[in-house]
């Protein structure tokens, strides 16, 4: 087993201590860096990094980074989402690290929509009715999989069906 534990620390984010979700970072007892590009391969993170390695994933609308020594997870509902997390992603890592001669390895992240495709479809009019400021901060959360086409309600039947017609080419999980 590459990976035996971690000492976790759960806390609420600085910047806003009245916020509801919680945000978690492990220290991983071993150096897993030689095992996140399998990991990668594997769970087909959204970002890699080699140096230091590090390999970022979009999951169940959180972010979560692993690296070599440190596992962090944002947007968590409490301590025992955090326990799930964590104990997913150890197992995960040393099946991946197990079964590495059978695995290649991944450098890479896994290609993301493109903003401006996004915003091409969008009206471009800020109208505010989706929550956000501008019809761009709104394509940002589009590409990174957090709203779809159905939040924007200005958005035209035609092109509604052409978003949802690119973006279904991307796996967001
Ligand atoms: S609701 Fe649509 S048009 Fe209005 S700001 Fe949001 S994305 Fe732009």
């Amino acid at each position: 087993m590459l990976l035996s534990g971690y000492t976790k620390n759960v806390f609420r984010p600085e910047c806003n201590p009245s916020f509801q979700s919680v945000h978690c970072i492990a220290r991983l007892n071993e150096d897993v860096g030689e095992a996140l590009p399998y990991l990668n391969a594997v769970l087909g993170g959204t970002q890699y990094l080699d140096d230091p390695p590090e390999v970022i994933f979009h999951h169940q609308g959180k972010i979560i980074k692993v690296g070599a020594r440190e596992i962090a997870v944002n947007a968590l509902k409490d301590e025992q989402e955090a326990d799930r997390i964590l104990e997913w992603l150890k197992n995960e890592i040393n099946q991946a690290w197990e079964s590495r001669d059978s695995i290649t390895p991944c450098y890479t992240g896994k290609v993301k929509p493109k903003l401006i495709e996004i915003l091409k479809l969008l009206p471009k009019t800020n109208c505010k009715k989706c929550g956000q400021p501008t019809c761009m901060a709104f394509a940002a959360q589009v590409m990174e999989g957090g709203r779809g086409p159905e939040h924007c309600p200005e958005l035209s039947g035609e092109n509604q069906k052409k978003l949802s017609e690119y973006l279904a080419g991307f796996d967001f999980e």
